[in-house]
């Protein structure tokens, strides 16, 4: 529909126009010109790229750059895109200090206004090679970011600290790097040592892109395991610890990792590495990361992860995960995640594969490596599916668009996670994927499961790893109806755009129920353990975070009717100071009481009484077995042979 303007207001507007146009109206300011798009050609020379991380006390790397060039200008780009990521990661504003020299005159640089990733200067006629020098400053503290470097540890990431020029493929630009760690330390990567001296070590000449792809770990206090020593290439975990008996680990755990390697390649049949390196970070201080890469993965859990086995069942998915990622994200890749350099953005859409599958099957391999019991496997789907089962969110925000949520939040906190929703892709993703499972094994009589669609889709090439093999939506269509044939477009568009109820099909396919009792799983405790958080989603509605503040409010749940927010802090409940302990007996008292709770909570510097009449008693969740159906979940976790 069209908006008729009556005849008088087109004349009083034209000459409105007439006066615009003679006091000479603003126009857009021109943008800079656009930096030189990335090409499938060989950046002449090599770059020099020397890094001193040895000042682990102040978390400062110290990088000195020497790139060939030719006369005219230049753009160096800063790294902004991280693989794995999926988001603009790269940390600009930790590059300080950064002075161009050739031939030791200095070269001025001016940084481009709109992509501040991008410096443009002028290399002097004559001269053949810059010498660039800066630092990349990390966090010194978490509120500036992750922590990279302890006195004990540190985690080199070779995207913070490279510049590299514009107008070519990472894989075409060739880079000679070397590092220098603090005395006595020991490291490990993916790179190979081309020469050692002192606490300095060369690596062999490598692509930009697969540099960046071998982060390095170093450390003091260090362990490394062979886990297939008859394998087909060398598979290792290097632990690295912030003290030294934390490295201790009995037989039987490290058997649980090597079945993880068995299993993996039971269920992929193939590998994408020509050796591959777990780098496993043990650490109370060091920051978290679960970052994928071909032939190594960055991971760092907590302090105990061996020595207080029992406690952390919680933790042992991520190896699986990782380790999952070498064949599916990095080496099978979502065509619009492939970016021919680290600035060029990266697009997220088929992230319920790359991710959700990934967490389907770093949960499957967890438990048919003997990383977790079943009971903890079972116990772990249960909180899964409790927790989309309390996802007010998806009524407006739909699977498919959670992928955008890399960029859109990049996992800053934000106040109603359930209604915002997150990186839903992971956990969704992986109820999507036990439902195809399901489905595929239902519909050939247990014949067929997903681990033939990923027999399929990830062995392709078996022991390639340098040239990633992008895939599309209609690829793992194909590649589905090939395993089974059904409408695996219709199915994966239903779920992925879906605003209907609780994605629990694969659950119930699988011969389990999802119930509820006023007792945790012990699986269920131990995480609110390790993570340091009490977990009253499903009754009243919060979550309890570090100095009993809330961390989570379940939107339309019950405490923000009551008006609670994150980071209301819980000071009593029902008049004695609040312990989560003593809320779960006042919670089981109340299931028979008509008063409500009472809690004084605090906000700032205010006080204020809050009722909640709450009267169903704490809410736990579980998975019941169902008889009537085959136990194909069962079936999906136990260990291949
Ligand atoms: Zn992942």
């Amino acid at each position: 529909m069209r908006l008729r303007v009556p005849a008088l207001w087109l004349f009083a507007g034209s000459v409105l126009l007439a006066m615009a146009a003679g006091a000479a109206a603003q126009t857009p300011a021109p943008m800079p010109a656009a930096i030189a798009e990335p090409q499938d050609r060989p950046y002449p020379g090599v770059i020099r790229l020397a890094v001193d991380a040895s000042d682990v006390a102040r978390h400062i790397f110290r990088v000195r750059e020497t790139i060939p060039v030719e006369s005219g200008a230049l753009t160096l780009l800063y790294p902004k895109w991280g693989p794995g990521n999926h988001a603009p990661v790269g940390r600009i504003d930790s590059l300080a200090g950064l002075i161009i020299r050739a031939d030791g005159k200095r070269v001025e640089w001016t940084r481009d206004t709109v992509d501040t990733y991008a410096f443009h200067l002028t290399v002097p006629a004559g001269v053949r090679s810059l010498d660039l020098e800066f630092q990349f400053l990390s966090a010194t503290d978490d509120a500036q970011g992750r922590i990279v470097a302890t006195p004990e540890m540190l985690n080199l990431q070779w995207l913070s600290v490279v510049l590299y020029p514009a107008g070519y493929f990472a894989r075409q630009i060739t880079v000679e790097p070397s590092v220098q760690l603090p005395d006595e330390w020991q490291f490990a990567t993916a790179l190979e040592i081309e020469s050692t001296a002192g606490a300095t070590t060369a690596f062999k000449q490598v692509s930009l892109e697969v540099l960046i792809d071998s982060p390095m770990f170093a450390g003091r206090h260090v362990k490394r395991v062979d886990l297939d020593p008859s394998g087909p290439v060398p598979v290792r975990l290097n632990v690295f610890a912030d003290r030294a008996d934390l490295l201790e680990a009995k037989p039987e755990y490290l058997d649980a990792h090597r079945a993880l390697v068995t299993q993996a390649y039971r269920l992929f049949n193939s590998h994408h590495y020509d050796h591959y390196d777990f780098l496993l970070a043990l650490s109370d201080r060091l920051g978290f990361i679960g970052l994928e890469h071909h032939r190594s993965s960055e991971n760092a859990t907590v302090a105990t992860y061996f020595t207080e086995w029992d406690k952390n069942p919680g933790a042992r998915e991520l190896l699986p995960h990782e380790f999952t990622h070498s064949w599916n994200g990095k080496f099978r890749r979502p065509a619009d995640l492939w970016t021919p350099n680290f600035n060029v953005p990266m697009r997220d859409s088929l992230l319920w594969v790359y991710e959700g599958q990934t967490q389907y099957w770093g949960y499957v391999l967890a438990a048919r490596s003997g990383l977790v019991t079943k009971q903890q496997a079972l116990d772990q789907l249960a909180y899964t599916a409790a927790i989309f089962s309390h996802r007010p969110g998806r009524e407006w925000k739909s699977l498919q668009d959670t992928t955008n949520d890399p960029i859109v939040t990049a996992r800053r906190p934000i106040p109603w996670r359930s209604w915002q929703r997150g990186e839903d892709y992971y956990a969704e993703g992986e109820l999507v994927w036990i439902d195809a499972d399901t489905i595929i094994r239902e519909l050939s009589n247990g014949q067929k499961s997903l681990d033939d669609f990923a027999r399929a889709f990830f062995s392709v090439d078996d022991g390639e790893w340098l040239t990633p093999k992008t895939y599309m939506f209609e690829d793992v269509v194909a590649a589905l109806n090939a395993v089974q044939p059904y409408d695996w477009a219709a199915f994966l568009r239903a779920r992925l755009d879906a605003h209907d109820g609780p994605p629990l099909d694969g659950v119930a396919r699988g011969g389990y129920k999802l119930t509820y009792t006023d007792t945790a799983s012990d699986y269920f405790k131990k995480l609110e353990a390790q993570r340091k958080y009490a977990d009253f989603t499903f009754s009243l509605g919060f979550n309890v975070g570090r100095e009993n503040k809330l961390s989570d409010v379940l939107w339309g749940g019950r405490a923000q009717a009551a008006g609670l927010t994150v980071g209301t802090q819980l000071i009593a409940v029902n008049g004695e100071a609040y312990e989560k302990d003593r809320l779960i007996a006042l919670m089981k008292a109340a299931k028979t009481d008509n008063a409500p709770l009472e809690f004084i909570v605090k906000n700032g510097s205010r006080y204020s009484t809050v009722r909640i009449d709450y009267h169903d008693g704490p809410r736990y969740p579980h998975l019941t077995r169902d008889e009537a159906v085959p136990a194909r979940l069962d079936q999906i976790l136990a260990p291949r042979q």
